[in-house]
């Protein structure tokens, strides 16, 4: 039986692409798999054709990761892109993303847009340092088109999902590697017509060797910290890991607590202090979230 990769969906129909062919089928799943809600869009599938252009979606293989609003499943990588002008990049909201990107346990890469808006300096300042800290950094232009290929060569196969701020040209990333984007209607939207009023949901974009895809929507609009244990935070930075296991106290928070490794590689100038006043300032929130969840807790047992 032919397998397949659910790239879209819309009301009841899903837009199938062949693992080995990269030709797109409108399908309709069958059985268990009918009930709304129960196929994703990225989810692998085995299907069968029931006449010349139909098929019928018939076993769905276990997922890897799964994304939520919209759902997403096996996506392999997040690409976090920032501009490095207009807007103007903020190491801190950097930071941000890539702890969120790194709780997600996927893949990152790191993009560095509107390389046309700056001079070498620039880009060295900050490419540098997320480089130096082991992140997989490319720099590019969508008005110049460099960085192009090497983007390619990094998201060529598998899942991606974009995210950033707003105006740092996402959208204009994924019509430079894209030339589907443009393509707004597929086998699906044909089939049930045009302006069906349909829930948001996310598409897989595929590029041009239909190997990879991108996904169309952000990998994540929530920035809190509100679901990382306090002590936990730390593990989410990299840079930091060499130091592990070699502070005095074993449920060291980095912070006040004496002869800590990762304090003591930060006055060596071997951890960069502002990654070190970043890790502070999501402690102190990640803490103040667990104080929340804790009021809350104590608070529901007193009701009952
Ligand atoms: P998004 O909100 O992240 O999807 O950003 P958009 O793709 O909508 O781009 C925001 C603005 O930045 C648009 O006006 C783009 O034309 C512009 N833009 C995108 N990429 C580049 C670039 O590489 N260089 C320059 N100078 N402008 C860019
Ligand atoms: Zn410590």
């Amino acid at each position: 039986m032919p397998e397949g990769r659910v790239i879209q969906g819309i009301g009841g129909f899903y837009e199938v692409m062949d693992l080995n062919s990269g030709q797109t089928v409108a399908t309709v799943a069958r059985g268990k798999f009918k009930r709304a809600g129960s196929l994703y869009v990225g989810d692998l599938v085995r299907y069968e054709m029931v006449t010349a252009e139909q098929g019928v979606i018939e076993e769905v293989f276990p997922r890897s990761i799964e994304l939520l609003r919209p759902t997403v499943s096996n996506v392999d990588r997040i690409m976090i892109v920032f501009a490095l002008k207009n807007p103007d990049y903020n190491l801190l909201l950097i930071d941000r993303f890539l702890l969120l990107a790194e709780t997600s346990g996927l893949e990152i890469l790191l993009v560095f847009n509107k390389r046309d808006l700056v001079g070498e300096a620039a880009v060295k300042k900050v490419a540098g340092p997320y480089r130096e800290i082991g992140y997989k950094v490319i720099v590019t232009s969508t008005k110049t088109r460099q960085g192009k290929r090497l983007l390619l060569q990094e998201i060529k196969e598998g899942v991606t999902v974009l995210s950033g701020p707003s105006g740092v040209g996402k959208s204009a990333l994924m019509n430079m590697v894209c030339p589907e984007i443009t393509r707004e209607t597929g086998e699906v939207s044909k089939k049930i017509g045009r302006g069906r009023h349909t829930t948001r949901q996310a598409k897989l974009l595929s590029l041009p060797n239909k190997a990879g895809f991108l996904v169309d929507t952000p990998g994540f609009t929530q920035l809190d910290l509100d679901f990382i244990e306090p002590l936990e935070l730390a593990e989410f930075f990299p840079d930091f890991r060499p130091y592990f296991g070699a502070c005095r106290f074993p449920g060291c928070l980095h912070k006040k607590e004496p002869d800590c490794s990762i304090k003591d590689a930060v006055s060596r100038g071997e951890l960069f202090s502002w990654r070190y006043e970043h890790y502070l300032t999501f402690l102190e929130e990640a803490k103040r979230f667990k104080r929340l969840r804790t009021e809350q807790k104590y608070r529901g047992r007193k009701r009952s």
